[in-house]
């Protein structure tokens, strides 16, 4: 029997599961099953692809008034890392200080559970990125 659509995403992205164009070798995340550049060419030539789990600080912002799921994360600070495969993600930075983060940061990711609705079960994931010369926290 094949995995639902659904929980098939949830394991690709909390995994860091991409595809890689055999064509090009660019990387998609979340996975594409055609590369929009190469198109014709790519159909069948799709590689699943892990994200190694590191990459650089674009940008970075402090949010001080979170959305209610975040509220116990308050105030963080969110940013958007280039992962060394070119993909972005946005995510949580945590172990450092704001004052101490700068653009071009390396970073380590993993995802987390940001919270559950309880009524329909549906479960939330993020990214979370500390720098690389910090231990990794729990
Ligand atoms: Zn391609």
């Amino acid at each position: 029997m094949a995995i639902p659509r659904f929980w098939r995403e949830i394991r690709q992205r909390y995994k860091g599961i991409g595809s890689t164009c055999n064509a090009c070798g660019k990387m998609y995340f979340p996975p594409r099953d055609i590369c929009p550049e190469c198109r014709r060419e790519s159909f069948h030539n799709m590689e699943e692809q892990e994200l190694e789990g590191r990459g650089e600080i674009v940008t970075y912002t402090k949010v001080h008034e979170p959305h209610p799921e975040f509220k116990d994360l308050s105030p963080y600070i969110m940013t958007i890392v280039e992962m060394e495969e070119g993909v972005r993600l946005t995510g949580h930075i945590v172990d450092v200080d704001f004052e101490d983060v700068e653009r071009g940061m390396e970073v380590e990711a993993s995802m987390r559970k940001l919270g559950e609705e309880s009524e329909e079960g549906l479960i939330y994931y993020g990214y979370k990125f500390w720098p690389i010369d910090t231990h990794r926290p729990e």
